[in-house]
């Protein structure tokens, strides 16, 4: 059973906002997308419920609401049974690491948390007749051998390799919310998530943009992986929950996936080069080996998102890298070295590690 960290009871605290829109959990709620999902929602006037197990998440995320009379937040593993008085009306799931070396730390526990925690997460909406949600990935694309990739693609995945557990685990998820919504008319939402980035990233995530951030503003070296030519699409957080709440308020549920990330297409490399002329870092470009399995090209067709939900990012690269900047800034306590650069931005030294 979960532990509560703080239980702000509803009808007991006096001068409290109405939750007027009904009560969401947030499986995830910690982390840094959950964390943005659960603010929304409150602006939004749900009472909110974090469950978490604080395996990536962090508490400061939720600082900015912990106090707010409609929030409240569990300690609580979703691979484990959930509590069965938690009645709620809309249930987002959006626990699991996302950054390949935390997913990969325990890669079990990772494919226990998209299946075994989808299967409770269901049964609870299946108890409560709860709509929910699933945060899916274009992981289920694998290196795509369609670019760029629409929804019907089928993907090309290895099913035996280090990322197999992320990726097979949430395959394995759109299958199971598909087979729930047709077994037991539960209504279910799937969002593909294409690479998402912005402040609440933790400096130690280990994905590209916080990578090259946090490097870029120590005046460390920028490891970028294999030459840099493979490419992703990087979408601002604000637009991914924009994504997320006009996909879950549709009027008519996509009997499919929907992809929902950002279509501009960048190098490694040249995100690598963004970010040191961004910061006016002293930093050089390093190669470090490629991981197993590191997908050459991403890139999502939202078509469907575009003319179903009225959604398309509106937050360009250089707006998203400021905001994004300024938080890593705050959380390394200012210690940014900032000095005039004795090489190009696109100067490239091998790595002698
Ligand atoms: P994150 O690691 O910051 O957040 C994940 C949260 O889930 C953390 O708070 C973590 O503690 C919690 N969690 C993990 N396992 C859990 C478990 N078994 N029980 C309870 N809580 C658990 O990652 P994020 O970037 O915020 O990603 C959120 C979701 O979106 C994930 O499901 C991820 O797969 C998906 N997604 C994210 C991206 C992206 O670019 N950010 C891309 C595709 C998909
Ligand atoms: N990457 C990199 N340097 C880093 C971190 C990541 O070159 O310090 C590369 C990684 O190999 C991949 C891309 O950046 O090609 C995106 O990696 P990330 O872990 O952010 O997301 P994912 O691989 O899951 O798309």
């Amino acid at each position: 059973m979960g532990r509560v960290i703080k239980v702000l009871k509803l009808d007991t605290k006096p001068g409290r906002r109405r939750a007027d829109q009904g009560r969401a959990l947030v499986a995830g709620g910690a982390g840094f997308l959950g964390s943005h999902l659960c603010q929304r929602l409150l602006a939004d006037g749900y009472e909110v419920i974090a469950l978490d197990n604080f395996h990536t998440g962090k508490r400061y995320n939720l600082s900015a609401i912990a106090r707010d009379a409609s929030f409240t937040c569990i300690r609580h593993d979703i691979v484990e049974e959930l509590p069965t008085d938690l009645a709620v009306d809309e249930i987002y799931n959006l626990a699991c690491p996302a950054s390949p070396p935390h997913y990969q730390a325990d890669p079990i526990h990772t494919f226990k948390t998209s299946v075994l925690g989808s299967i409770n997460l269901l049964e609870l909406a299946r108890r409560h007749n709860a709509k929910i949600f699933q945060a899916s990935t274009s992981e289920v694309y694998g290196d795509p051998l369609v670019h760029p990739q629409p929804e019907g693609y089928f993907g090309n995945v290895n099913t035996h390799g280090p990322r197999s557990c992320y990726d097979e685990g949430k395959r394995s998820a759109e299958t199971l919310f598909f087979d729930y919504s047709r077994t037991y008319g539960i209504d279910v939402r799937v969002a593909r998530i294409f690479n998402t980035y912005g402040p609440r990233m933790r400096p130690d995530d280990g994905r590209v943009v916080s990578n090259f951030i946090v490097q870029a503003l120590r005046g460390d070296d920028i490891t970028v992986y294999g030459s840099g030519t493979q490419t992703r699409s990087f979408c601002f957080v604000d637009d991914l929950i924009e994504g997320f709440v006009r996909l879950m308020n549709a009027g008519v549920a996509p009997q499919h996936p929907v992809n929902l990330g950002n279509p501009v297409e960048f190098t490694v490399m040249k995100m690598a080069e963004l970010v040191i002329d961004y910061t006016n870092s002293r930093s050089c470009i390093v190669h470090r080996p490629l991981p197993v399995d590191d997908p050459r090209q991403r890139k999502p067709d939202i078509s469907f998102a575009r003319q179903h939900l009225g959604w398309e990012p509106k937050v360009a690269l250089s707006e998203g890298l400021a905001h994004t900047t300024a938080y890593f800034d705050a959380v390394l306590g200012g210690r940014r070295f900032i000095a005039p650069r004795t090489v190009q931005a696109s100067t490239v030294r091998e790595a002698t590690a």
